[in-house]
């Protein structure tokens, strides 16, 4: 199952245009593949791929996803399937010290739920990079062994040293010329376990001359006695990333492998890894391609995983799925839908130059998705009681009016919500003044105002406790005037005011989340992002709402009328107990 959004026709960009020359050009045709990764002997005897272009969405089971890897699945994905192609979920866990199967499964249902899937013509692409440890071994015995990389035995500090900066050349380390086959023996030792962490690295050998750092005989393998969520404890050496990435890449067949900028100055690498391999006879060609494009940054969040697993660990916030954090768990939770998050990465499309995106830019893709699908309700979320004191005499004692809406204002179809209205009601204080400034338009004694959906009303005033704090608000309810009915626009008024019947409302929980942080860029520069916490970022209030809303499903969203989107909560909602999470207020501009 793919999206079935995006009316209009998808912006072009320069992945797009890559993709397209490359397709053009045929630069990819003769790639083998039977569904299965491989290596060059392996795919000799494959058919040629059906799949036009292979991208890949390579997560590192070390956290949950955000909407920085959000952006990267809509892209991944979503090239794939405009172009013919096929997108694989490949869990990058080559660094087993904090990668988790529980993450995996988080990821997993991240995917799922943004409405992608691995699972293409009957075909699971879902890919462990693990599952080469072997091969990427026998890639690093190869490259030992045709003089493209060596043991080092220098100490970290010397190889640090030994570098060289931007400025200066590296110098050699005094092991790059030791025979291949001590350096084989050395790796082999290493992989058995007999030498200690840090003692040893395995390098390729390039040039410690080279202006790119990354070419100054980069690690390739390290010694690590850490326990790996699928391999257990088969090996104690790892590959760096750097070299793990491109060799799963083709052993996938991907033909166009996205990342973000900061891999740049690494392609050369990448290359270099690849293009000795092949020339060894251990992949096949042709080879993929990294492709860069400028990372997600979005105001007043932090998208990093370690710094979202630090607000999750010290308890800043309640856990991965809190609706205050920009996690695809978090987004859910707070009421983000699929369509939603998948509009927003189509707007903010791909470019080659790192910039902030505003969150205003999250919320709209939310109201424009959610505004033709969510029901409408009404809801107080900050109660003052009102009093139409001659309603027993207009209406008849204890009685009761029937009052109706549109589910959907464009959606007659949907039919309609049906609730009573009553001689109390909770309305929201900030709609009374006692001394209205000027140009307000709501209840001030002497003031007229529409209850919407029902009568007209007339405010003769209001009680007062000892601190002035207004707790009743008096009306009397104007006959004739019933919204809907013959005549009910005779009576002119300039304010209409929502409104529940204390008599027939439902009793609900209603969590008001704002920004999670003060600041724009809470980590901008290295700064603590702690020290910019909005302390105020979650405001429960106990309300009343809708009565229909009584028997909504956890997890639904609705439109609360002149406030915004709110969503059942999927923790906490349950019939009897109403729970609700603001998802986003109506307008931008943060008001309630
Ligand atoms: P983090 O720093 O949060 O751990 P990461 O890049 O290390 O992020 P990975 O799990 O390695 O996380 O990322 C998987 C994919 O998601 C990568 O291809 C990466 O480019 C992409 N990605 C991660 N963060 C962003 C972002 N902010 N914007 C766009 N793509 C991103
Ligand atoms: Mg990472």
């Amino acid at each position: 199952m793919q999206p079935t959004d995006s009316s209009s026709p998808k912006a072009s960009n320069f992945l797009r245009q890559i993709i397209e020359a490359d397709l053009a050009s045929g630069r990819d045709a003769g790639r083998r593949f039977a569904g299965v990764p491989g290596d060059a002997r392996q795919l000799a005897a494959a058919p040629l791929d059906t799949a036009r272009i292979r991208t890949r969405f390579p997560p590192e089971p070390n956290g949950y996803l955000h909407i920085g890897h959000a952006k990267s699945i809509c892209l991944n994905f979503g090239l794939a399937q405009d172009y013919g192609g096929v997108c694989h979920l490949r869990l990058d866990d080559t660094n087993p010290e904090k990668e988790d199967e529980a993450y995996v499964q988080a990821i997993r249902d991240a995917v799922r739920w943004l409405g992608f899937d691995w699972v293409v013509g009957g075909v699971g692409h879902e890919y462990f990079a693990s599952d080469y440890f072997d091969f990427m071994y026998r890639g690093a015995c190869a490259l030992i062994e045709a003089g493209l990389a060596y043991v080092d035995e220098q100490s970290p500090e010397d190889m640090r040293r030994n570098r060289g900066t931007l400025t200066e050349p590296g110098v050699n380390s005094p092991w790059r010329d030791r025979p291949a086959a001590e350096s084989l023996a050395r790796f082999e030792a290493m992989r058995a376990g007999k030498h200690a962490e840090g003692s040893m690295v395995l390098r390729a050998k390039i040039d410690m001359a080279a202006p790119n750092i990354n070419l100054r005989d980069p690690a390739i393998y390290r010694i690590k006695f850490a326990y790996h969520h699928r391999t257990g404890d088969r090996w104690c050496i790892y590959p760096m990333y750097t070299y793990a990435h491109p060799i799963e890449d083709a052993l996938e067949r991907i033909t166009h492998s996205i990342c973000t900028l900061e891999f740049e100055d690494q392609r050369p690498f990448y290359d270099w890894v690849l293009d000795k391999l092949a020339d060894l006879g251990l992949l096949a060609r042709p080879l993929p391609h990294q492709h860069e494009f400028a990372r997600l940054n979005l105001t007043y969040v932090v998208t990093s995983k370690r710094k979202l697993a630090q607000l999750v660990s010290e308890g800043h916030v309640a856990g991965w799925d809190d609706p205050r954090l920009p996690t695809i768990a978090g987004l859910r939770r707070r009421g983000y839908t699929p369509g939603s998050i998948r509009l927003f990465a189509e707007r903010i499309g791909v470019s080659k130059s790192d910039s902030w995106i505003d969150y205003a830019t999250l919320e709209g893709a939310l109201r424009d998705d959610l505004d033709p699908q969510a029901p409408r309700a009404m809801a107080v979320l900050d109660p003052l009681k009102l009093v139409i004191t001659n309603w027993d005499e207009v209406m008849g004692p204890g009685m009761l009016d029937d009052c109706q809406a549109p589910v959907h204002p464009h959606h007659p179809e949907w039919g309609l919500r049906r609730f009573k209205c009553g001689r109390e009601l909770w309305i929201e204080r900030g709609d009374y003044a006692q001394d209205p400034p000027k140009g307000f338009f709501r209840l001030f004694p002497g003031n007229r105002v529409r209850l919407k959906y029902g009568h007209v009303i007339a405010c003769t005033g209001a009680t007062l406790d000892a601190d002035g704090q207004v707790t009743e608000v008096q009306a009397m309810l104007v006959p004739d005037t019933k919204s809907g009915t013959p005549g009910a626009g005779a009576v002119k008024v300039k304010g209409v005011i929502t409104w529940v019947a204390a008599a027939d409302a439902a009793p609900a929980e209603i969590r008001l989340y704002d920004r999670l942080f003060t600041e724009a860029q809470p980590d901008a520069g290295g700064r603590d992002f702690l020290a910019a916490l909005n302390p105020n970022s979650l405001r429960r209030v106990q309300t009343w709402v809708e009565p229909g809303l009584a028997a909504l499903p956890a997890g639904t969203s609705v439109q609360f009328e002149r406030h915004g989107y709110f969503v059942a909560d999927v923790r906490d909602h349950a019939p009897g107990r109403l729970v609700f999470n603001r998802t986003t207020t109506l307008r931008d501009g943060r008001g309630a």
